[in-house]
């Protein structure tokens, strides 16, 4: 079996590629996650990472975006990029399921990768509960979604996973 093969097989969970510290983000600005549990995990070869947004095709840095009432996805020049966010979180949905991965830890308040609260859509800073377009699509899909601050549950979760 290749090498690239074993590291293939390892991979357990999908993460935000910003909380890796990639830069990807919206403002251009790095915001790694530090945490024992994510350098555990990546030394073992179990983190898989996606930028929704940058796999559906927008740049780097970019205008902030939010859902909208009607579920557009707009910028804040009132730029509709509602395909391009569909785009990033289907690319996204067939990473994980390529890889057979059960659970994601994705970033909170994102219009992709919230999983609990989003901003409203007036650019008011303003947030209200609700999921990002990519956790919505893979909690349809059957994959359990955390936040960055919920990474306990996130170990709870795979060491279930083995039972
Ligand atoms: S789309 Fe998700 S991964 Fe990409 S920068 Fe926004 S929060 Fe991070």
């Amino acid at each position: 079996m290749s090498e690239v093969k074993e590291q293939i097989q390892q991979y357990k969970i999908l993460i935000s590629a910003c909380l890796l510290g990639e830069r990807v983000r919206y403002d251009g600005k790095i915001n790694k996650l530090n945490h024992k549990l994510i350098d555990s995990w990546l030394a073992q070869g179990w983190l898989l990472s996606s930028c929704p947004e940058v796999c559906g095709g927008l740049a780097t840095p970019r205008p902030a975006a939010e859902i909208q009432q009607d579920g557009l996805i707009k910028t804040q020049y009132g730029e509709d990029v509602t395909d391009a966010f569909k785009k990033g979180a289907e690319h996204t949905l067939a990473l994980a399921l390529k890889f057979n991965i059960k659970v994601a830890i994705l970033t909170e308040k994102s219009p992709s990768c919230g999983s609990s609260q989003i901003y409203n859509g007036r650019f008011e800073r303003s947030l209200i509960d609700g999921q990002g377009l990519t956790t919505q699509l893979l909690r349809a899909h059957g994959i359990q979604v955390f936040n960055q601050f919920e990474l306990d549950k996130v170990q709870a979760f795979i060491a279930n996973m083995g039972k």
